[in-house]
């Protein structure tokens, strides 16, 4: 980790990793079913296919396909910079199986449907401490498949 960058913590435990080294890709904490092998994206207790309550801690990613999205013409939430500009939102699938929401890294016109993504960190603000509060992403990458 370069010295220059702030310690970086997630806005919500529980979601994603957050790697020592920025250029590596972060993952997201996911849940595998013991009994029928399903997968699952927030963490779950109990499988909601078959419902067994034996699932086991999963990392999930870091790259996916671009099933839809949308780009919302206005600053994401905790953005206070004034030339702030819109942001893209999409559902990716995982190749381990869930769909996942998330934020899209990238302009208006850089998505199309079926696109390799993969995920990244974005720093939204830095807290009382010091530290740069992270959200996770997707960005196009062609090197994702
Ligand atoms: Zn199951």
């Amino acid at each position: 980790m370069s010295a220059a960058t702030a310690e970086r913590v997630p806005i919500e435990a529980g979601f994603f990793t957050i790697p020592d080294d920025p250029a590596q890709s972060p993952r997201l904490l996911g849940s595998k079913c013991r009994s029928c092998g399903e997968q699952f994206f927030p963490r779950r207790t109990v499988c909601a296919k078959c419902l067994e309550a034996d699932t086991e801690d999963v990392l999930l990613g870091p790259v996916g396909t671009l099933y839809t999205w949308t780009y919302v013409h206005f600053p994401m939430f905790g953005v206070k910079a004034k030339d702030a500009k819109g942001y893209g939102v999409g559902q990716v699938d995982l190749p381990e199986g869930p769909r996942v929401q998330s934020v899209l890294s990238g302009g208006e016109h850089d998505f199309r449907i079926g696109m390799p993504m993969r995920l990244e960190l974005e720093t939204l603000k830095q807290n009382r401490e010091g530290q740069d509060v992270v959200i996770f992403r997707f960005r196009p990458s062609e090197d994702a498949r």
